[in-house]
Order: structure tokens, then C-alpha cells, then sequence
């Protein structure tokens, strides 16, 4: 996490020179494999991250002394259970740095795995199980989300649905949580209102996880808009419709357009960051505050913060600098949304794949006045992960839902940047057996705190991280309700979830 401080009083939003406050990082556009001299791996993203704090801060240096920052970046946070997994052991302790971005999203480049001669075999599959190899086990799950990546081509090359297929066996099979497209780089950009492209980003609306497509002009965006308005007007695709997200990478390089801004109006459709330098980046997030307007829930809903390591290193710290800036009109909660929190809404399914599911869910209500209960539970988890008992296939912490995204309050009534650190999903796979489970941990009041265990596969279970009682099954609610037990001391919580998470 980011900490920064006010630099001088800000009366009308109830600011306070010297007030210090969180912000949560995500990256939504990283690179991992390799292609050609490119190559990155967890641990190259991490040291990436440290170097770009470090010059955050001597691009913040210079800014202060022209008196044009508003906010003043002044040291990282690692969120707190995370950094406690990456403790777990030496080698993982080497990883455990680069924390001013606290989860970052991950897809394959055009990776020498990609292609593949024989007909049967979809491109990019061994891409794809290496992204799911890096981001579906601990340490690195709990800072990581692979996003899977095919070539709608394959639709015409090999089989009609080899890249559906392929698709399907990346998310149900891997347990990967969204899709990047790159219609330069597979050779698809007068393909994509064509039914090769139609199916992969119609099945993604079907499995409820976000697109990024690879945009470098405004023409391929115009094309996107079009594949969008397409699906919306076919009445058969209405259940896609209703988990379809679009992101449109690089933001069409194209920052000023009022035609990216008429786009990205759609509900469906959002813009990242990355590519942008020097006057860019004023002029995208000016226009979209001019165009994009509030008619639909916050213009800065709509933009993603993404970097594009390895191809883009340092010019993500100029548009972090630049919404900390006097130039940046907007509020902590947009900096908020934009640097972080939409890219957890538009990910809000936590990690499950296919199998078996036998799980009855449960729930232990535990007294936390002192934070004792969650803490032992916590280290009860990362026992269980340091034992080899479990893995952690992912780790995410709850959200507002969509489009009441709170002000961010400063570190002395909480630090509360409207990510809920005190509420959580935690995904655990047993390295024996079949079993895979959510942890699902929430703080009640003060006083009281609750931790589920749900079958991730079961058919009553969580689908979203938005924290909402009318966004939860209600079958799963009342099943959790009566299969509750009551915890006084925080001693009994080892034995009661030991049994619960026993593995034969
Ligand atoms: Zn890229």
C-alpha cells in the first residue's frame, strides 16, 4: 500500500495538512513468460515494484520542491496477512518486498510457449499453465491474479473451438480469473466483430471474467465498441451480457479522443493506463472527467491503473505522481478507484475451479475485542500452509460494491481506503485430496468476528469479494446460520477450525 500525506489543508474535502493516508495498489497489466529478451517471473515483478517506489520518490522530490504535489508519497505498507505468508519460510522471504503495488494482474506475453505446430493444441495453453503455476500457489497467490491468454485464430487454424476450449480449461480447470487479447500481436484486428472473436469474448461473459484487450488506436477500441453493441443486440447472449467486462489496454493510445471517452460511457468498457507518458496523462484523466461526466456512476470508474512490465517500466510512476498532483482535480476516492479498486471490482469472482464438492458450510463466531481471535486464526491458515497441508490458491480482501466506493479516511480514524482489511476471502487447496475451499473472514462489530468455510465449488457458495448482505446467496446465508458455532476464547478457535480443515 501506498501512504502519502497532505501536503497543505484542503478545507472543502475535510483535509488537514500532515493527514496521512492508504491507498491499495493494482496493476492491471503485467507480463510473465518470455518473449524474445523479455522475461519476468514473481520475483522480477516485486523487484520492479521497489525500483519504481524508489523513483516515485525522487520524482516526488523534485515535484515538492516545485509545490506542485497535493499529496506527498511517504513510505509503503504491505498488507498485513499477506506479508505474514511471505515470511512462511527463507526463500519466500527473499519475494517478500516491492509492496507499494499490493496485487497485480498477470497474463502471458506472446511468449515463445505460445504457438504450437500440431492442430489440437490451442496456443498459449502452456502459457497459460505457467500463469497459473506462478499465480495459484503461496506466496505468490496472495499478491498475484493470472489472467489467461488465446488467439481467437485458432477458431480458424486449428478447430472452431479451440480457443473456447481452451479458454474454458484455463479458467474451470487452472482456476484463472480473466482474459487478455492482443489483436495485433495473433493477427486479429479486422477479425473482431468476426464470430471467431464473437464466441472467446462471449464465453468469457459466460464464465463472469473481465477482457483486456490490447488497444494501440482508436480504431481497433471503435471495433471493440462495436463487438460489445453486437453482442448487447442478440437477445440469446443475455446471460454473457451480464458478466461481460471490457478494458481497453493502453486506453487506445489514444487519451484525448472524445470518441475513447464516448466508449468508455458504455457501462461494459474501461481504459488502463499503461503506455501513457508526458501530457497523456493529464489529458486522459481531464477528458474522461469532462466526457465520461457522472451520468453513469463516477467517470473514475472507468480507468485502470496498469503498468505493461517488461515492455513499460518507470511511466507508471508518472501517473501515480500526476494524481497526487495539484493538477489532478479529482478526490482521495477517485485516486482510490483508479490506482486500485476498480480493477478488484472487475475481478470481484474469487478463484474457484471444477471438481468434486462435498463441502457443508460452516461458520465459527469468534469474540475479537483484542484481535486476538483473528490472529490466531490467522496463524492457524499459515501453519496449515507451512505444514504443506494447504495451499493458498488466492487471497482477497472484501470490497464496496460497485459505484459506493467511500470517501478515504485518514490513518488516525482507521487508514480506510475502502478495501476492508479486516474482511476477506482466502482460497485453500489441500495437497491431498480433492478439497478446495473459501475462508471466508469477517469482523461484525468490534467485538465480534466470523470465519466460514464454504465449498468453492459447491452451487450455494460466494461469487463475488463485494461485501453486501443482498449480493450473497441467501441459501448459503441461512445454511451458515444454522451451522454456527460460538467461540468465547480465542484458544478454542485452533481446535474447532483444526477439525474443520482436517485433511485426511
Ligand atoms: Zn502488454
Amino acid at each position: 500500500m501506498l501512504v502519502v500525506r497532505a501536503v497543505e489543508d484542503q478545507p472543502s474535502r475535510g483535509i488537514r495538512r500532515g493527514d496521512v493516508f492508504r491507498i491499495y495498489l493494482v496493476d492491471a497489466h503485467h507480463h510473465m513468460g518470455r518473449e524474445g529478451s523479455h522475461r519476468n517471473t514473481p520475483p522480477g515483478a516485486y523487484s520492479y515494484y521497489a525500483l519504481l517506489w524508489f523513483e516515485l520518490r525522487r520524482m516526488a522530490k523534485d515535484q515538492l520542491e516545485k509545490d506542485s504535489l497535493l499529496f506527498e508519497p511517504i513510505r509503503v505498507e504491505p498488507p498485513s496477512l499477506p506479508w505474514k505468508c511471505f515470511s512462511l519460510r527463507d526463500s519466500w522471504e527473499r519475494m517478500n518486498n516491492g509492496w507499494l503495488v499490493d496485487r497485480t494482474i498477470v497474463f502471458p506475453y506472446s511468449d515463445d510457449y505460445a504457438k504450437s505446430s500440431d492442430r489440437t493444441t490451442a496456443s498459449f495453453r502452456l502459457s497459460n499453465d505457467k500463469i497459473a503455476g506462478w499465480t495459484t500457489h503461496a506466496p505468490n497467490s496472495t499478491r498475484l491474479i493470472g489472467f489467461a491468454r488465446v488467439d481467437p485464430t485458432d477458431g480458424k487454424t486449428k478447430s472452431p473451438d479451440a480457443a473456447v476450449n481452451e479458454l474454458n480449461r484455463a479458467v474451470n480447470n487452472l482456476g484463472l480469473r480473466g482474459l487478455k487479447l492482443h489483436p495485433l500481436a495473433q493477427l486479429f484486428v479486422d477479425d473482431i466483430q468476426d464470430d471467431i472473436t464473437k464466441r472467446v469474448v462471449v464465453r468469457a461473459g459466460e464464465l463472469r471474467i473481465p477482457v483486456i484487450f490490447d488497444t494501440r488506436n482508436i480504431r481497433t477500441a471503435r471495433k471493440i465498441k462495436a463487438l460489445v453493441d453486437d453482442i448487447r443486440s442478440d437477445d440469446s447472449y443475455a446471460d454473457a451480457l451480464r458478466g461481460m467486462r471490457i478494458i481497453l489496454g493502453h486506453s487506445a493510445m489514444s487519451p484525448g479522443d472524445s470518441l475513447l471517452h464516448e466508449i468508455i460511457r458504455d457501462p461494459l468498457i474501461h481504459a488502463e493506463t499503461s503506455g501513457l507518458h508526458g501530457q497523456d496523462i493529464p489529458v486522459l484523466f481531464k477528458t474522461a472527467q469532462e466526457r465520461v461526466g457522472t451520468t453513469r456512476g463516477s467517470w473514475s470508474e472507468k480507468i485502470l491503473f496498469g503498468t505493461d512490465y517488461s515492455f513499460l517500466s518507470m511511466q507508471a510512476a508518472e501517473v501515480i505522481l500526476y494524481l497526487l498532483s495539484k493538477s489532478f482535480s479529482g478526490t482521495l476516492a477517485d485516486i482510490q478507484r483508479i490506482l486500485g479498486g476498480n480493477a478488484l471490482s472487475l475481478v470481484q469472482k474469487p478463484f474457484t475451479t471444477d471438481g468434486p464438492s462435498g463441502e457443508a458450510p460452516r461458520q465459527v463466531v469468534f469474540n475479537d475485542e483484542d484481535h486476538r481471535g483473528l490472529e490466531t486464526l490467522e496463524s492457524l491458515i499459515l501453519n496449515l500452509v507451512r505444514n504443506r497441508q494447504w495451499d493458498v490458491a488466492s487471497f482477497d480482501f472484501m470490497i464496496p460494491p460497485r459505484g459506493t466506493w467511500p470517501d478515504v479516511r485518514p490513518h488516525p480514524t482507521g487508514g480506510f481506503s475502502g478495501v476492508y482489511d479486516n474482511s476477506y476471502i482466502i482460497t485453500l487447496v489441500a495437497n491431498k485430496g480433492a478439497r478446495e475451499v473459501h475462508i471466508w473472514v469477517r469482523q461484525q462489530s468490534g467485538k465480534t468476528s466470523t470465519c466460514a468455510i464454504v465449498g468453492s465449488r459447491a452451487q450455494h457458495t460466494l461469487d463475488t469479494t463485494e461485501l453486501a448482505f443482498q449480493r450473497v446467496d441467501p441459501f448459503l446465508l441461512s445454511t451458515l446460520a444454522e451451522h454456527s458455532v460460538q467461540i468465547e476464547s480465542a484458544d478454542r478457535i485452533q481446535s474447532v477450525l483444526l477439525r474443520l480443515l482436517e485433511v485426511p
